[in-house]
C-alpha cells in the first residue's frame, strides 16, 4: 500500500503536472492541471489509473487554467488551493492574456485547503501545509509515509519561487520554506512546479537562498 506519481509536464511553462495515486485502489488525484489535458489523460490510460481529484497548489494558469474544463469533462470535484488564490482563480482571463494561453473558465473550487487539513487520494492521505509568499493562498501537499512532498512554486532545485507578483512577499516565501518545508526533514523529495526533483536536505546544502549557511 502506497503512493505512486507520474510527473507530466503542462504548458509552454513546462509545469510539472502530477499524477499521484493510491496502488491500492489505482484512484488517482491530477495535482495542478494547467492545461494540455490530453497529454494528462493519455498519462492517466498509460498508468491504469483511475482519475478522482483535482488538487491544486495554487491558482497561477500554468498549474490552474486547465482545472475547470477537466472537472467538468471528467466530473471531478476541486480540492484547494487556500481560499487566499481565490483573486487569481477571478483573475485567469487575465493571466490567460498576460502570458497568451486560451482564456480558462473561472471555477470555484468544491474545498478551499488550510494549514492542517488533510486529502485523502484512494486509501492514502496527504497533509496539507499552508507555504504562502509567492502567491498568498499556496499550499503544499506532503505523503508523510513515502516522505514526498509536491510544492508547487514555493521551492525549486537549487532556487525559489517569484514574489514580484501581486501579494507575492519574499520575507514570507522564505518563511514557508524554511519554518514549514524544511521541518519535514532532510530526507523527503519533493516535486517542484518548474524543473528537476531534489530533497529538502540538498536544499537546506546547497540553495542560494535558502540554505543553512545563509544565516
Ligand atoms: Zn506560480
Ligand atoms: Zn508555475
Amino acid at each position: 500500500m502506497s503512493l505512486k506519481y507520474k510527473i507530466v509536464p503542462v504548458t509552454p511553462f513546462e509545469q510539472n503536472c502530477t499524477l499521484l495515486w493510491c496502488t491500492e485502489t489505482h484512484k488517482a488525484a491530477v495535482v495542478d492541471p494547467g492545461g494540455d489535458l490530453d497529454r494528462i489523460l493519455a498519462a492517466a490510460e498509460d498508468e491504469g489509473v483511475i482519475l478522482e481529484k483535482i488538487l491544486l497548489t495554487h491558482a497561477h494558469i500554468d498549474h490552474a487554467g486547465g482545472t475547470a474544463e477537466l472537472a467538468k469533462s471528467a466530473g471531478l470535484p476541486i480540492e484547494g488551493p487556500h481560499k487566499d488564490d481565490n483573486f487569481w482563480i477571478q483573475g485567469l482571463a487575465m493571466q490567460a492574456q498576460m502570458f497568451g494561453f486560451p482564456a480558462p473558465e473561472v471555477f470555484t473550487p468544491n474545498r478551499w485547503l488550510e494549514d492542517g487539513d488533510t486529502v485523502t487520494v484512494g486509501n492514502e492521505t496527504l497533509e496539507v501545509l499552508h507555504t504562502p509568499g509567492h502567491t498568498p493562498g499556496h499550499v503544499v501537499f506532503f505523503h508523510r509515509g513515502s516522505k514526498l512532498a509536491q510544492v508547487g512554486d514555493v521551492l525549486f532545485n537549487g532556487s525559489i519561487g517569484r514574489t514580484d507578483f501581486p501579494k507575492g512577499d519574499y520575507n514570507t516565501l522564505i518563511h514557508s520554506i524554511r519554518e514549514k518545508l524544511f521541518p519535514l526533514g532532510d530526507d523527503v523529495s519533493f516535486i517542484c512546479g518548474h524543473g528537476p526533483m531534489s530533497t529538502f536536505g540538498q536544499e537546506r546544502a546547497t540553495n542560494p537562498f535558502v540554505s543553512d549557511h545563509r544565516g
